[in-house]
């Protein structure tokens, strides 16, 4: 069996089918990795993966690098883009993997769409790009364990995600307004 071949078998695992987000994400993680210069077979502990989607792709990549949420070395940046960055903490090196062409997932067309993706040459569908990350690094390294209390919630906010509005510190759903509203009596 392939390396890709074993890959795609654990993201099938993971993610219960194959389809061609497992496919793209199996793809977008070796070069990743490759780029890199780790071995996408083992699981690395100075990979960090930055995903700017949340569907099956995502799920590829959990699947083959072991890095999750809970672990801190996946970070779920919301720009709904068939698009992720992976980088090394202990060279600062990142590579964004993006596809070249967007598209809309057509069930009907499951069969077809697996088979091109996991053929196609891959300059004809990912771009690579060197980059350099500009947020914080959350992942314990840069940030020590750090804990604030929010001056108007008086919530908790750990790992730096707390933000300075006039001198106070406040947690983003007051500074900025929240993505829930309590619905009181
Ligand atoms: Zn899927
Ligand atoms: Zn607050």
């Amino acid at each position: 069996m392939s390396d890709y071949e074993e890959l795609i078998k654990k993201g099938e695992k993971f993610h219960g089918h194959i389809c061609v987000g497992i496919v793209i994400g199996t793809r977008m993680t070796m070069i990743g990795m490759r780029e890199l210069g780790m071995n996408p077979m083992v699981p690395n502990n100075n990979l960090r993966v930055y995903t700017e989607i949340d569907r099956c792709y995502t799920d590829a990549m959990q699947a083959i690098t072991g890095c999750s949420l809970g672990h801190r070395n996946l970070k779920y940046m919301e720009y709904g883009k068939t698009a992720a960055t992976f980088m090394d903490t202990k060279t600062e090196k990142a590579v964004r993997v993006s596809i070249k062409k967007p598209f809309i997932v057509d069930h009907s067309k499951m069969k077809e769409l697996n088979e091109f993706y996991s053929q196609a040459p891959e300059e004809e569908i990912l771009r690579i790009e060197n980059v350099s990350i500009n947020v914080i690094r959350d992942d314990g390294r840069q940030t020590s364990n750090s804990l604030e209390i929010c001056s108007i919630c008086s919530e908790g906010v750990r790992d730096n995600h707390h933000t300075i509005v006039d001198g106070k510190v406040m947690c983003k759903n007051c500074a900025y307004g929240s993505y829930y509203t309590v619905l009181g009596g």
